[in-house]
């Protein structure tokens, strides 16, 4: 029996992102704090198709806004860990993102009893210490990097890459890697972003995008007989009304072609069972 999974991701940065750029004038963080109104409504929708998702929450979301965070895990949606600050842990000392790691750790086991299984990188941008890091401290899986499309796989640790040299890949490590895009992300598509050196365009027809992800999914049903899609989005992206029916949209035309909607950690957990069976 084919069978299509659809991780339905929110990484619920609200004014975090913002903060970590430097960007902390009163309107930038009320383009953060829109995020907070927004979620309530992605969970009403998520609810009323009774779909299950994986919502990844800075710890400085939890700590600022935990009565909004309440709700996500109270609606039995997996919460994942993206940094206590939304500071790239490439740009952290090992001893920085160790810190991160636990401090973001604790907030999520005090919102929901237990540690997070899964890890995403705010930005999507790994230090060389992040699989080791996570392997320590108990990860099932990690979900920033992008070298497949519709299959987990193992991430590696201690890859030598160098300028004028072939690649030489490191072991691959217990660490599940639940691969992203940048095309499945509704922040490049529809942010606008503008800074002194570079202008981010965005402001997309979601009707465009919608048709890309759908189209993603239905490959998938002609290549593959297992499979799974990750979608990322924002609450203060994906909140504005034409994305929140683009989203509604794409829920419908996925569930009438047979998707099958699960959290990352279920989905990982499938993986898993369907190589060692
Ligand atoms: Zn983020």
């Amino acid at each position: 029996m084919p069978r299509h999974i659809v991780c339905l991701t929110f990484d619920f940065d609200a004014i975090s992102g913002f903060i970590a750029r430097g960007m902390t004038t009163p309107t930038p963080i009320s383009r953060g704090e829109f995020g907070v109104i927004a979620a309530p409504r992605i969970l009403a929708l998520l609810g009323r198709y009774r779909i299950p998702s994986t919502w990844f929450i800075p710890g400085h979301t939890i700590a600022t806004y935990p009565e909004a965070c309440r709700r996500v895990a109270e609606a039995e949606h997996e919460i994942g860990h993206h940094g206590w600050t939304h500071v790239p842990p490439a740009n952290l000392s090992r001893e920085q993102e160790e810190a991160e790691l636990l401090r973001a750790n604790a907030e999520i086991k005090r919102l929901t009893g237990r540690n997070p299984r899964g890890y995403r990188s705010p930005s999507w941008d790994l230090s060389p210490h992040t699989i080791e890091l996570l392997l320590k401290h108990g990860f099932l899986y990690e979900s920033s990097m992008m070298g497949h499309d519709y299959l987990p796989y193992r991430a590696r640790q201690g890859d030598l890459i160098e300028l004028e040299k072939p690649a030489v890949f490191g072991q691959e490590t217990p660490l599940v890697e639940m691969p992203i895009s940048w095309t499945l992300d509704d922040y490049p598509h529809f942010e606008f972003v503008r800074t002194a050196t570079t202008i981010l365009g965005g402001l997309k027809p979601a009707s465009g995008v919608l048709e890309n992800w759908f189209d993603d999914f239905d490959y998938m049903t002609r290549i593959m007989e297992w499979g799974i899609i990750t979608y990322t989005c924002h609450p203060f992206v994906i909140g504005r009304g034409h994305r929140m029916l683009m989203l509604e949209r794409l829920i419908e035309k996925l569930s009438d072609r047979g998707a099958v909607f699960l959290t990352m950690e279920d989905a990982v957990r499938e993986w898993l069972e369907r190589r060692s069976g």
